[in-house]
């Protein structure tokens, strides 16, 4: 007999909350493993969410923008959603409660970052974006009585029925495991920055929800494309690394190396606010190097209003960016590439969807513009779950179910050496022979682990893109005409 099952939403990150939300009436079940918005990258964002504001903007100028950073890779249908909805993402998130910072004259604050050819990044609490809308969207889920929160879950598995998906295997901090029925799910389980040796991810983004989507046997896009933010706070010992925000630079902050030269003068047009990929090669070259450093001593007396999160961060680890330049390296930041789904988040399994950084329709391309995507969790977030609001609510039924378990994890020395192959194979500067000697390695690695399954997936993808193209630099490509040591080619 059939039943009424909820939709279950694995993840309580932008994508996962504004999905939950938007299916209301319909039953969710929301499954996270922290409390709040602990673990989800969202609550980490600095810059601000895009979206065409001001005079003489419009969605079609964010689109080129887009466009232009995915080095044309971008699904342009997507674009169009994603930037058309973004000023009723905003007002939505407005009548959420999210205050966005505003101008003496009661406007909506604008700022600028790398690739943006003009002022569009709205932004809350200064650099704390990420963290007030969190805020608001986590008091909303706990005010709905749609939304049934259970944290302290992690979902390992998939029950798979009729060459679909009906349900999740989970396992509690207690040790204690079960399975939960749905009439869908959907994994917005955030990004796979855990994969690398240094990322701006928070620890839960270990790449999970993708590993058990191709696991699956989902359909994938674009697995090779990983953004490095160019400007991580560059601290001994850390794995995840506090973010040095790019509004920085779009405030007068400037990167040079250790003799002081500017990093990024005679390198690209826009100079320090180039597209991210192109920043982070010539930071990740001054690194191969003595290193290099953001000299943002001349943002002065508004540090402390403006850039709070990035002033803490810097002082906490004994730097005062007020006086002194901030040593920086890239981190693995942004999964352009993930689940391959549409503009409603379908994906090629019947019953699984998939929402944010996990996915992929194509919106990013080969490279995410800054601060889209937050906006992408909201957009795409909204268009889900009112998708899944009229979906059929019985559960599939029938006897006939298997489990997929995600199966062991890597031990911390495994995963130490996995981390530091990919940051070598898959980094903003990529070679065939060290992604052949990754590949070997990740062989091996995904007999034990399951980590070493995904990083393999990664890494077969980048070896089948033979020539450059956004944050996939090949070194030895065909057509890349790269130096290290800083002349900009398009490849
Ligand atoms: C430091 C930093 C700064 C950024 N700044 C900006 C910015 O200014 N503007 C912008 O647009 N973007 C920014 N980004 C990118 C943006 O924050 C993320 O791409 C976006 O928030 C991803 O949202 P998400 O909901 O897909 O994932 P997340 O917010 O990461 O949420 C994923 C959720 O899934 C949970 N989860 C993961 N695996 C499991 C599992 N197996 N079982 C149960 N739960 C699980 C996690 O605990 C978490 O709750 C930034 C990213 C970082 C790291």
């Amino acid at each position: 007999m059939s039943q009424t099952a909820p939709i279950i939403v694995v993840g309580g990150g932008i994508a996962g909350l504004v999905t939950a939300l938007a299916a209301a009436p319909a039953p969710v079940v929301l499954l996270m493993r922290n409390a709040g918005s602990n673990g989800a990258a969202s609550a980490l964002a600095q810059g601000g969410i895009a979206a065409a504001h001001s005079q003489g903007d419009s969605p079609a100028a964010h689109a080129r923008d887009t466009c232009a950073a995915g080095s044309h890779h971008n699904d342009a249908a997507m674009v169009d959603v994603l930037t058309r909805s973004a000023a009723d993402a905003i007002d939505w998130l407005q009548r959420l409660g999210v205050a966005f910072d505003r101008n003496d004259d009661g406007t909506l604050q604008l700022g600028r970052e790398g690739g943006h050819d003009r002022s569009r990044i709205v932004h809350a609490g200064g650099d704390a974006t990420g963290a007030v809308v969190m805020a608001a969207l986590v008091a909303a889920a706990r005010n709905a009585v749609h939304i049934e929160r259970h944290t302290g879950v992690d979902v390992d598995g998939l029950m798979l029925r009729n060459g679909g998906v009906s349900g999740v295997c989970i396992t509690r901090r207690d040790g204690s495991q079960s399975a939960l029925e749905g009439c869908a799910v959907v994994l917005a389980t955030g990004g796979i920055g855990g994969l690398f040796a240094h990322t701006s991810n928070p620890p839960d983004a270990d790449g999970s929800g993708l590993a058990l989507a191709i696991a699956a046997g989902a359909d994938t896009r674009d697995l090779e494309f990983v953004q490095f933010h160019p400007t991580a706070l560059a601290v001994p010992g850390l794995h995840s690394l506090p973010l040095v925000t790019e509004a920085l630079r779009g405030a007068g902050a400037h990167l040079h190396d250790a003799q002081g030269r500017a990093l990024m003068k005679g390198v690209h047009p826009l100079g320090d606010l180039a597209p991210r990929d192109v920043v982070a090669r010539q930071v990740w070259a001054a690194c191969e190097g003595e290193g290099a450093w953001l000299d943002a001593r001349a943002i002065g007396d508004v540090f402390t209003r403006d850039f709070p999160t990035v002033l803490a961060a810097c002082l906490a680890h004994g730097i005062d960016p007020r006086s002194q330049p901030i040593p920086v390296r890239p981190a693995a930041h942004f999964h352009m590439g993930g689940i391959h789904t549409d503009a409603d988040g379908r994906t090629s399994l019947p019953g699984l969807f998939a929402v944010g950084e996990v996915a992929c329709n194509g919106v990013h391309g080969a490279n995410r513009l800054a601060s889209n995507s937050l906006l992408e969790g909201v957009v795409f977030g909204r268009r889900l779950g009112q998708c899944l609001r009229d979906i059929d609510g019985a559960a599939a039924g029938g006897r006939s179910f298997k489990f997929l378990h995600r199966g062991p994890s890597l031990d911390a020395a495994q995963l130490t050496r996995m981390r530091h192959l990919m940051t070598q194979a898959m980094g903003p500067l990529r070679t065939g022979s060290l992604l052949q000697v990754a590949l070997r390695d990740c062989d091996a690695l995904a007999c034990v682990g399951w980590q070493g399954a995904l990083a393999r997936a990664l890494v077969s993808a980048a070896l089948r893109r033979r020539r450059s193209l956004g944050a996939h630099f090949r070194d030895d490509g065909p057509l890349s005409g790269h130096s290290t040591k800083g002349a900009w080619r398009v490849a």
